[in-house]
């Protein structure tokens, strides 16, 4: 078990080899691939009952975590019990507020970035995983400043986006169907659910059912085209366009 908590927890998931590391690929032989993860945790009363639902299944996934809810009751113990289950622990900001590409000063991203990443150093993964605040999971200029991108640069990080944003805390009801199109449509799908309160959650199973039946694989790395930065090198040629600053708009 990796983890230095010192803090037992059940095993879980045994038998599922997944290697530590963003850029490591390994054989899965199946038409459609899922990777999951989770964004804008920990919740208590959530958290809990979505890492039960993988554990039941042997799925490992990321949480995107914020980091001012590290800090409120419970949240870091949860974060500590996703990582000694596998799952992989990233950076979501601190705040969860102002997108980063619409405030550009380094100060506050700084903040956003570095003093989530003090607070998940413990757990966090080795390649610095870092997911910018969507403001509603588009993908343009809000997301990132010249400044972010070049903390993110300097400290190593390895950005990650998404292919799909079904909307689970907006159509608790609709978001299904829609992830499971989604999933249909595309060889790897980079799937954003919320481990927050009226999300995900209560129909989580049926989703993963739904996944299953369709004989999809899931994964717990990243596909090189939801990738901004690995371990620091720019590796995509999308960040002009998801860099305010960059683009030639106003930030
Ligand atoms: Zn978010």
């Amino acid at each position: 078990m990796r983890g230095k908590t010192g803090i037992s927890h059940r095993l879980c998931g045994q038998g599922t080899i997944q290697p530590d590391s963003a850029g490591t690929m390994e054989f899965v032989n199946h038409s459609k691939q899922v990777t999951l993860t989770f964004d804008n945790g920990p919740t208590p009363g959530v958290t809990e009952h979505i890492l039960d639902i993988l554990c039941a299944r042997a799925i490992k996934t990321t949480f995107f975590v914020v980091g001012d809810r590290l800090a409120k009751s419970g949240g870091q113990e949860l974060a500590v019990s996703a990582h000694s289950q596998s799952h992989w622990i990233g950076n979501h900001s601190l705040t969860h507020s102002v997108p980063l590409g619409e405030k550009t000063d380094l100060e506050y991203a700084r903040q956003e970035i570095e003093e989530t990443q003090k607070l998940i150093a413990e757990f966090a993964h080795r390649d610095k995983f870092f997911r910018p605040v969507g403001g509603g999971g588009s993908i343009g200029p809000h997301l990132l400043s010249r400044a972010a991108l070049q903390l993110l640069r300097e400290g190593r990080y390895t950005s990650v986006l998404w292919s799909s944003v079904p909307g689970d805390w907006r159509d608790q009801d609709g978001w299904v169907d829609r992830c499971v199109s989604e999933v249909a449509g595309r060889d790897w799908t980079v799937v954003v659910l919320h481990d927050v309160q009226n999300a995900a959650l209560p129909r989580l199973p049926e989703f993963l059912d739904r996944l299953e039946s369709l004989g999809v694989a899931f994964r717990q790395d990243f596909p090189e085209e939801v990738v901004m930065t690995r371990r620091g090198d720019v590796i995509s040629p999308l960040l002009p366009q998801i860099v305010s600053d960059m683009t030639g708009r106003d930030g």
